[in-house]
């Protein structure tokens, strides 16, 4: 692709770039264009000029609750992350760039003795990944504690919304339909226990290391589908992984693409794994738990491009 539209934006532009080095799946095929911002001023830079060239592109953070498709995207790809935390801190409140890390603002924010945020440490992605799909764990997720956000649109129009435009549900958000931009996000925080938090900091991560894959290792995009929803008040949601577990869901695999043998709601790839082969592995487990439980689970990890048998219409979906 021709990416001389982009030349004068002091932001990096690479045509013909291989996706897989952008998700922690560590699959996909190249994008057309690879446009990387980190700060809220290089993105709406590079919004406005995609809209003004009438280019379709689709936005990435840490790419790691996505599977990009074998054959790549056929557009333009914007990735909206840093290295280097972009918060600021006003009263108890942290006003923070969507691209900034989310563990960075866990982090960030028990140092400044804050609290409201501790469920999220160890998440990968970034905090506007986490605000698209309301992230969280222990029953807890980050729009419990979000005050606003500036979005900007697939049009370049800007606005500051607060919570409950987002409608947030559990893993789920409205920007999910919309692919409203998130630019920044402010979040209301309450003073705690600097050291109680460090301590809670430790444990939680201990708890991820001895649960989750360790990405250098396993390559993966988390949980694929999302826990059950309650069917009472009385009852907590239940987790997808006990009912394929029991259901013997850790011994199905599909070419490289196996089961997490510590969680079985988790894809991870192995050698000779595709993007197609995580696709079936998805099927397969999706239709163990309808044959086992009667339940229709629900896909947390999204797919971007196409897939050999899906006539998807939208680029991620
Ligand atoms: C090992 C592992 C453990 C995980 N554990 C958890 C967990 O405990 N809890 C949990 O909730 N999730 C977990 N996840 C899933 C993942 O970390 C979260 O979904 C994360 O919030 C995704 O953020 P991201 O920046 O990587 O988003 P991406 O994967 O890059 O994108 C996901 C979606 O968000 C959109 N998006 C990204 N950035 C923006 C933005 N700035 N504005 C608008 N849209 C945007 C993308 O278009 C896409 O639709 C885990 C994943 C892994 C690999």
């Amino acid at each position: 692709m021709n990416i001389q539209f982009a030349n004068d934006l002091q932001v990096d532009v690479r045509d013909n770039v291989p996706l897989a080095e952008y998700t922690t799946f560590r699959l996909g095929g190249a994008c057309r264009c690879l446009i990387s911002c980190r700060t809220p001023e290089e993105l709406e830079q590079v919004i406005a000029r995609l809209v003004d060239e009438h280019l379709t592109f689709v936005l990435i953070g840490g790419g790691s609750n996505l599977v990009v498709s074998d054959y790549g995207v056929d557009c333009v790809v914007v990735r909206y992350l840093t290295e280097k935390p972009i918060i600021e801190r006003t009263s108890d409140d942290l006003t923070v760039s969507g691209s900034t890390l989310l563990d960075d603002l866990a982090r960030y924010a028990i140092e400044q003795g804050l609290e409201g945020l501790h469920t999220t440490h160890g998440i990968p992605g970034t905090v506007g990944g986490a605000v698209v799909g309301n992230a969280g764990a222990f029953g807890k997720q980050v729009g419990d504690v979000l005050k606003s956000v500036i979005l900007v649109s697939p049009k370049g129009f800007k606005r500051k919304v607060s919570p409950p435009e987002l409608e947030f549900t559990y893993r789920n958000s409205i920007l999910k339909k919309t692919g409203d931009i998130v630019v920044s996000a402010t979040f209301a925080l309450r003073p705690g226990n600097r050291d109680e938090l460090f301590k809670q900091r430790e444990e939680i991560l201990n708890l991820r290391r001895e649960k989750h894959p360790d990405l250098n290792t396993h390559p993966c995009a988390g949980s694929f589908f999302r826990n059950i929803e309650p069917t009472s008040k009385a009852e907590k949601r239940q987790a997808a992984g006990w009912f394929l577990d029991q259901a013997g869901g850790k011994n199905l695999r599909h070419g490289g693409a196996v089961i997490f043998e510590k969680h079985a709601n988790i894809i991870v790839k192995s050698a000779g794994c595709t993007s197609q082969d995580v696709y079936e592995l998805h099927l397969k487990m999706a239709e163990l738990a309808k044959k086992a439980f009667g339940l229709n689970l629900e896909r947390e990890v999204r797919f971007v491009g196409k897939f050999a048998g899906v006539e998807a219409k939208e680029i991620i979906w």
